[in-house]
């Protein structure tokens, strides 16, 4: 089917009988083919007698050789599935397998992408980055410090040289455009953190997303934002040159090294905040993170200090 796809990426007509000819099978083979594209991949494709079948609009890929030449200081090796569950899934399977560190898992959707606590992560076909980044990690726990939050950075940025200026972060682990989010972030870990483990960092971008019914919360697409369309394999690119830089400003400094940048552009920075974890549920205002990464909120006058995988923040009606 994906064989099908590649001959008509390039977005103009191939008549039915040359397609048949490059798959070597017959035009109605090529037509139920067609038809399992649409319905599969949420593609839209137009047929005119006479002339044949053509995209909608022209896809572009994503191509490890391209990225590796947009950026060839940080070409990881890449592995690339049209379709896979979840990156990290794929990730923590060639951990498992003893496949070498460091690799890159990308895939053109997911059918089964994860965020937090077991949450869905929409990942239509083509149209957005799915991206895990498997490290070693054997210098304990300070390398996983923070950890998370230095990824925020580093996809906020990328995304800001690529032309999306107004986005921000939201402790701990989110990329928001006002209140939208444009991008998730999810660590996996396995194995000892205080002596050898490997870190999947797990990365979502909307890129070229312009609807889709199943985000349950307010979202948005870099392409929304400024209402052009995006190459994926140079925004692959941008994250890995951002990923490169600031995990090694931290693999020095530790976290501390970007404390006062991330507070800079957290985006509740002083709101009137609801910290949920499980069923609890504290008040207070946010008054900054401190040198690990914990969020700092000011409750009932008192600063008091916060961490872990399970906590939510939401902003408060009276924020
Ligand atoms: P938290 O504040 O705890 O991080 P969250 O709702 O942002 O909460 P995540 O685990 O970070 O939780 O992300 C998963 C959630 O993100 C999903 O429950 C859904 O609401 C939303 N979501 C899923 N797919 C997308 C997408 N492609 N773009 C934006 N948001 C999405």
């Amino acid at each position: 089917m994906l064989t099908l796809l590649k001959l008509l990426k390039d977005g103009r007509f191939h008549s039915g009988q040359a397609l048949g000819a490059a798959l070597g099978v017959s035009r109605s083979a090529v037509w139920k083919q067609l038809k399992h594209l649409e319905a599969e991949l949420g593609l839209s494709i137009h047929k005119v007698r006479g002339r044949g079948y053509q995209l909608a609009s022209p896809l572009k890929l994503l191509d490890p050789a391209e990225i590796e030449h947009l950026a060839p200081s940080c070409a990881w090796p890449a592995l690339v599935s049209d379709s896979i569950d979840s990156t990290n899934a794929e990730a923590l399977r060639l951990i498992e397998r003893q496949h070498a560190a460091p690799f890159l898992v990308l895939a053109e959707r997911q059918t089964a992408g994860r965020g937090r606590r077991g949450r869905k992560w929409v990942s239509p076909f083509a149209e957005n980055i799915y991206y895990s980044l498997v490290l070693r990690i054997d210098g304990g726990m300070r390398q996983l410090e923070g950890l998370s939050l230095v990824v925020g950075l580093a996809v906020m940025q990328a995304l800001r040289e690529q032309g999306v200026p107004e986005v921000g972060l939201k402790w701990p682990n989110d990329v928001l455009v006002g209140q939208k989010k444009i991008a998730g972030i999810l660590l996996e870990l396995v194995g000892d953190p205080a002596d050898v483990c490997h870190v999947v960092l797990g990365v979502g971008i909307n890129v070229n997303m312009q609807m889709t019914e199943e985000v349950d919360q307010q979202w948005t697409s870099m392409r929304l934002e400024s209402g052009k369309m995006f190459d994926r394999n140079q925004l692959v690119a941008e994250l890995g040159v951002m990923l490169q830089k600031y995990l090694a400003r931290h693999q020095v400094g530790g976290f501390s090294a970007v404390q006062s940048e991330w507070e800079q552009n957290h985006l509740w920075q002083g709101r009137a905040v609801s910290l949920i974890a499980g069923v609890n549920r504290i008040d207070g205002e946010v008054l900054g993170i401190d040198s690990q990464g914990a969020l700092r909120l000011r409750v009932d006058g008192v600063e008091k200090v916060f961490s872990g995988g399970e906590l939510s923040l939401r902003l408060r009606n009276d924020s």
